[in-house]
């Protein structure tokens, strides 16, 4: 199988840890303690470890592991640096079902997983609120935006305002239940820490930062503006930033491939690709809105998202957090997370074979060597610690894969509510049985879950109608899923790893491999491209890089997750974790010095 079982994973990881213990060349390599000098340098070192002076987070939304493997020929900078300079690891995954952005950023910021942490997708069904809620909705928050007065709804693009959120309400980290590293950085280190996030993204850039930010930015793709909210400072930095570099000075580009043709790998059109309106299916790119006449409006502001303008923006903006609050001078360590939006808007519109995506990541490199320069220059080249890694990777674009004879499809999620509504209907129970939530959890309503829990006859027909839809790997009842331990299924072992009674679905749908969640109403064609959000390997598998202050560059083939990062930055912190489900990766450390 594919999915390695949780208990056969931890075994492995013991016995990768004893191996480690026994072949360290750290503990082969080091010194006898033998002269005055030689002590009074240990006790030193004890007593002063050199902890790092920043940590990055550097999430990449949807990269998979191995762009790395397929694409490092087309690139020169930050992420051949990584790459080369860092600590690889190669077999990195995450071991739940909702490879999801917000879920993704919350195990990377806690060293959890979601059954832990709580954040279980990035939208879910709250039962006492009756609404579909964000993973970042907060009704006591308010959402600010840097460039003028404050917004009064949250920031919601992939849900509908009619059965979302309320019209009051912002965005904060109030749903996730454990704390993130950056709280306990903060909490623990001697005082003036400092936390930064930023993001397209709220539910990025929020998970990342935790409850104490400074500094917690995002974007907002209806209006252009760049937002916090009440539950954070407005930071003078941000707002200096954003008012010298307007995202409205991106308008009218085109954005052209930066490699000669012949550095691409596969069709420079991808079969079943989508596109923003506008757009245009194959490069170039303008971005100038739908008609090119309107000037800036949402649909410029999805293209430019859907472009390396916006990554390059952020990383801009990284630099300008680092200059500007002098990260990495100041008395304890600090913090700083920038999370990628637009490789995912480029992946699920272009797919990850597209010329698209490999243009995106060359010119995300030549970014990157421009951020680590900066580091370098103003923090100081092994005073930091980067942690690359991605919340989630993407499964190929249907279309293109079925060419090749694999089964592969759209599995829509209104059919998959009309198969069940159909079912009842037979047996008499009045419409709607079901929430308006598509996906994988399917959530009855309160009259239809009472009832169903003493009408087994209906219960299976339900089930039955869903097994039988195309695209169907299995269905689990949530009974099936409280208990993860107890089961040796991976497939239900997955799904369990991200189930929270109070907040997941009475049923999950797994689709079957390389099936991807389609939206589209019933009998219309598909808006084409592809997703993620399934327990298969594409879907979980991505980078892990570790570089910089106590980091041992090469490349690592012992089994990791993105859960692994924060342990292993506590570790390198000196600071300890209330709650973690990963591990240190002390096989990539180096004693400290
Ligand atoms: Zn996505």
């Amino acid at each position: 199988m594919r999915i390695l079982p949780n208990l056969t994973k931890k075994l492995l990881l013991a016995t990768s840890f004893a191996t480690f213990l026994i072949h360290s060349p750290v503990a082969a390599q080091r010194p006898p303690a033998n002269s005055s000098t030689h002590k009074t340098s240990a006790v030193a070192s004890v007593k002063n470890p050199a902890r790092p002076k920043l940590v990055v987070v550097l999430v990449v939304d949807q990269m998979r592991a191995d762009y790395i493997d397929k694409f490092q020929h087309q690139w020169t900078g930050g992420l051949k640096r990584l790459v080369t300079e860092g600590a690889w690891f190669q077999d990195a995954a995450y071991p739940y079902a909702a490879t999801e952005t917000c879920v993704g950023h919350s195990t990377i910021s806690t060293g959890a997983f979601p059954s832990t942490h709580g954040m279980i997708a990035n939208e879910w069904w709250d039962r006492d609120l009756r609404k579909e809620i964000t993973c970042t909705y907060d009704a006591a928050a308010k959402n600010i935006a840097y460039e003028a007065e404050a917004l009064s709804a949250p920031t919601s693009p992939t849900v509908p305002a009619a059965n979302s959120v309320p019209a009051v309400g912002g965005d904060s980290v109030a749903r996730m239940l454990v704390p993130a590293f950056a709280d306990e950085l903060k909490f623990q280190s001697p005082a003036g820490t400092r936390v930064v996030t930023m993001s397209l993204k709220a539910r990025a850039a929020i998970p990342m930062a935790g409850h104490q930010g400074d500094a917690v930015t995002w974007f907002d793709g209806v209006t252009g503006s760049w937002l916090t909210s009440n539950a954070y400072p407005k930071a003078p930095f941000v707002a200096e930033f954003v008012k010298s570099h307007p995202v409205t000075a991106d308008y009218g580009k085109t954005w052209s491939p930066l490699l000669p043709d012949s550095a691409y790998l596969y069709q420079k059109i991808a079969l079943g690709a989508g596109n923003p309106p506008g757009f245009g299916n194959s490069f170039p790119h303008p971005l100038h809105g739908v008609d090119g006449n309107k000037g800036p409006d949402a649909s410029f502001y999805l293209q430019w998202a859907t472009s390396p303008y916006a990554e390059t923006y952020l990383a801009q903006m990284a630099e300008a957090a680092v200059e500007k609050l002098q990260l990495g001078k100041g008395p304890a360590t600090d913090f700083l997370g920038v999370s990628f939006s637009s490789v995912d808007y480029v992946g699920h519109t272009f797919g990850p074979r597209s010329w698209e995506i490999q243009d995106e990541l060359a010119r995300l490199d030549r970014d990157l060597a421009a951020f680590f320069a900066h580091l370098d220059k103003h923090v100081g080249r092994g005073k930091y610690v980067v942690a690359l890694t991605a919340d989630h990777g993407v499964a190929p674009i249907p279309e293109d894969l079925h060419k090749t004879g694999v089964d592969a499809g759209r599995l829509n999620a209104k059919e998959v509510t009309a198969r069940i509504e159909h079912a009842l209907e037979i047996l008499d129970y009045p419409k709607p049985n079901v929430t308006p939530v598509g996906g994988a959890d399917v959530y009855f309503t309160p009259g239809t879950s009472a009832k169903l829990k003493t009408d087994s006859h209906a219960l299976q027909a339900v089930l039955a109608a869903i097994q039988n839809a195309p695209g169907v790997a299995a269905v689990y009842q949530a009974d099936e899923l409280s208990d993860r331990s107890a089961t040796l299924d991976s497939l239900r072992a997955a799904e369990a790893a991200d189930f929270v009674k109070s907040r997941s679905g009475d049923l999950r749908v797994v689709p079957k491999p390389y099936w991807v969640w389609d939206n589209s109403v019933i009998g219309q064609p598909s808006r084409g491209g592809t997703s993620h959000g399934t327990p298969y390997y594409y879907d979980q598998r991505v980078p892990i890089i570790l570089m910089g202050a106590g980091i041992r560059a090469g490349k690592y083939y012992e089994s990791a997750t993105p859960a692994d990062i924060a342990p292993t930055l506590a570790t390198l912190c000196g600071i300890t974790l209330a709650t973690r489900d990963g591990r240190t990766l002390r096989e990539a450390l180096n004693s400290f010095r």
